[in-house]
């Protein structure tokens, strides 16, 4: 069975002096390893300056790239290009990138499909609204958003998933278990339907109100492979014990 996947999604927080944090982090790990794959993804003004601190048992991503190489695409980054800074992962399709971006579910596969290119982890993020859960179509909107967002020949090496309830993000609200671990199991069956027995090997996160305070019984469910941390990422200690919260 693979680690738990912890992932600190920093938005658009962070300067030079929250380095510190990410080198505090992995000196703590280094002193007493976590049984955790640990991956923060901070402003890309950051990044590469993060990989530097970041030493081996802390990975660094981004949260967002184009899905082109290059090219006449003022303000954006290539997934390649955050390959180039040292990152090994990117968060595709956010729910505040489709929501305050527009990025459609073929916006975020092929973004998927640059960054797995560039050989970078492709997070790709989906989830519903309280009004589509509301009316009972979660399970529906979700593997529908997971069809269209995943590119069709992307390797099950190269992607991890991040469900993420849009009515959990930010608001202190978290589904109870049941209905995490129903969506997750959800979310695998789809994935093992698309890309055989890889399937299973697919990470799948849960991401919305995670905090130190639920971390282990998150953590604790069979169905979960991690989490996707934002508020809580920015707290250094908050997040240390976040990550703590992996059982062996
Ligand atoms: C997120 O935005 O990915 C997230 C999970 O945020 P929060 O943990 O603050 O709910």
């Amino acid at each position: 069975m693979r680690r738990p996947l912890i992932v600190g999604n920093w938005k658009m927080h962070g300067l030079t002096a929250q380095l510190a944090n990410i080198q505090a982090l992995a000196s703590a790990l280094k002193a007493h390893p976590a049984h955790a794959d640990v991956l923060v993804c901070p402003p890309f003004t950051l990044i590469e300056r993060a990989v530097r601190v970041a030493g081996d048992l802390v990975s660094i991503g981004a949260q967002n790239c184009h899905h082109e190489t290059s090219g006449a695409r003022t303000g954006e980054v290539s997934a390649q290009m955050l390959s180039d800074s040292g990152a090994t992962a990117v968060i595709v399709g956010h729910s505040e990138r489709r929501q305050q971006h527009g990025e459609t579910s073929a916006v975020v596969a092929a973004k998927a499909h640059a960054a797995a290119g560039a050989g970078l982890l492709a997070i790709v993020c989906i989830g519903e609204t309280q009004a589509q859960r509301a009316a009972g179509q979660a399970l529906s909107l979700c593997s529908e958003q997971l069809a269209q967002s995943l590119p069709e020949e992307i390797a099950a090496s190269a992607c991890a998933i991040g469900y993420e309830p849009l009515w959990a993000i930010g608001s202190g609200q978290v589904p109870t278990s049941d209905q995490i671990t129903e969506m997750h199991g959800h979310i695998r069956q789809c994935l093992v339907t698309r890309m055989g027995a890889g399937g299973h090997d697919v990470p799948v996160v849960y991401g919305g109100s995670v905090t130190s305070a639920n971390a282990r019984s998150l953590l604790a469910l069979s169905q979960v492979g991690g989490v996707l941390v934002g508020g809580a990422s920015l707290n250094p200690a908050e997040f240390e014990t976040i990550v703590r919260s992996a059982a062996p």
